[in-house]
């Protein structure tokens, strides 16, 4: 089957059809650095890798370029509030470049335990004030602007095709979340270049054509895509909540600058993560969780990675602590498994062609990530199969679901005495309801380089990132 993927902007199913031979154009909105990641921004980031990998899987190249919003974005998508950024650097008493220095380490730790690609080219938008004042610029000479209160606004009047990426009920949809702002000519209108704060105390203030500020959020994706990816290109990609203003400016005013259309080709777009109950995980709010958090917890990462692409990437995803335990278990039998596996004998390229056809189908029937897991069980459970073939196919599938099999080693746990003399008295802290002792043991025993996780029976110990 060719690729097909389900494009926002059509509302339809599509065959992929590059704009250009083989190279893809592709570009990701990255993290705003004011906190750690939750795991359901990790969610999104992960559909998009694995995007990136059925792309190279069916042969094309791809060029991926990635934000980091490390100034503009305000507490709401639209023009209210303050700064992320500013919240970040007040909570933790650091600077607002500190914080976003720290928070993109901690993004790219993240990504890296989780095998995500690393793009070709990660941009901050603070190191693209340039180019941002370029594209207003343009706008400006284009008639799509005006300055009002002492912000630079988009005039939405102007692109008569504006919000043509959200659905039909976009009006409702949307005018919850736009600003009631009297110099707006129209309510959508949003801000391109702040010179007057709607809040106090704005840290990274730069000078432009329209006096000392700072750039609205959308500005920089349009600036920096264009830049790197050209006035037109193939793939843009971020969460569901990006379609009604985030990627429905970008639309905006990049093809007003650029006097391209369509901007860009296919839109995709993931679902949110939730929590029980169908509350969404989001950094605003006190719900979320990290992926550090599951591994204090005993937790690989790529036990995330693996319960992730159990749901295909537009259904919603609730998170559960035992559906993540399921997903641990189920990736563990599968690395057990193609342990076992004997690498000696023959390929039998006839006999995997109809297995990899099947995992074909699967993921490029529009990344269907659960299906294609069906396939690596159903080839590990085929007795017709031999070792060899099995572990051919594993390896070429694992380009695509990154659980780095060919990495995984075969390692016989040996728990050092010290280590289980401290789990014990660890337990024997928890059933005391010891807790603060409890939590020092684990401490010492994370020191030791071991993992302990609690369970029905009383415990288990793991390697730190004894798969990876
Ligand atoms: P942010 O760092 O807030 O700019 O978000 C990074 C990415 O995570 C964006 O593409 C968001 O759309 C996406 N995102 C935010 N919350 C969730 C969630 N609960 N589930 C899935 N994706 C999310
Ligand atoms: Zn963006």
């Amino acid at each position: 089957m060719p690729l097909t993927l389900y494009n926002t902007l059509t509302k339809t199913r599509e065959k992929f059809i590059p704009l250009k031979d083989k190279t893809v154009g592709l570009y990701t909105c990255g993290p705003t650095v004011y906190n750690y990641m939750h795991i359901g921004n990790l969610r999104s980031f992960l559909f998009e890798d694995i995007l990136k990998r059925t792309l190279l899987f069916n042969g094309y190249k791809v060029k991926h370029v990635m934000n980091i919003t490390d100034v503009g974005h305000l507490t709401s998508d639209a023009d209210v509030g303050e700064d992320k950024m500013l919240q970040g650097a007040r909570r933790e008493n650091k600077t607002v470049w500190q914080i976003a220095d720290f928070y993109t380490k901690a993004f790219q730790q993240d990504s890296k335990k989780m095998n995500l690609l690393p793009a070709n080219k990660i941009c901050k938008a603070t190191a693209h004030i340039k180019e941002q004042i370029a594209m207003i610029k343009i706008l400006e000479k284009k008639g799509y602007t005006y300055v009002s209160g002492g912000n630079v606004y988009f005039n939405t009047s102007k692109a008569n095709d504006y919000g043509k990426l959200t659905r039909l009920n976009f009006n409702v949809d949307s005018q919850a979340r736009v600003e009631k702002d009297d110099n707006k000519k129209n309510m959508h209108d949003f801000v391109v270049w702040f010179t007057k704060s709607k809040f106090q105390e704005q840290e990274m203030k730069w000078n432009s054509p329209w006096g000392f500020g700072y750039p609205g959020w959308h500005i920089e994706c349009s600036a920096m895509a264009t830049k790197y990816l050209g006035k037109q290109f193939d793939i843009h990609c971020g969460g569901i909540d990006h379609i009604p203003v985030h990627h429905t400016n970008e639309i905006a005013q990049s093809e007003a600058a650029n006097g391209t259309k369509p901007w860009v080709k296919y839109w995709l777009h993931n679902e949110f993560l939730v929590l029980s109950g169908g509350e969404k995980m989001a950094k605003s709010k006190e719900n979320f969780l990290t992926l550090s958090a599951f591994e204090q917890k005993g937790y690989n990462p790529l036990d995330f990675r693996y319960f992730c692409l159990g749901t295909h990437y537009r259904k919603q995803l609730m998170f559960s602590d035992e559906a993540l335990e399921g997903a641990k278990a189920a990736r563990k039998r599968v690395v057990e498994t193609f342990l076992e596996l004997q690498k000696t004998g023959k390929n039998d390229l006839q006999k995997q062609k109809k297995y990899l056809q099947h995992f074909t189908d699967d993921i490029n029937d529009d990344l269907n990530t659960p299906k294609a897991l069906a396939v690596v069980w159903d080839v590990l459970k085929d007795d017709l199969l031999n070792d060899k073939d099995k572990y051919s196919l594993l390896l070429k599938f694992d380009t695509v679901l990154g659980l780095n099999l060919h990495k995984v080693k075969k390692e016989k746990l040996i728990i050092p005495k010290d280590v289980k003399q401290l789990a014990e008295q660890r337990l024997l802290a928890r059933n005391n309801k010891n807790w603060k002792k409890a939590d020092q043991l684990r401490e010492k025993i994370k020191e030791l380089g071991f993992i302990i996780g609690d369970t029905k029976e009383g415990y288990e110990i793991t390697k730190n990132r004894d798969f990876q």
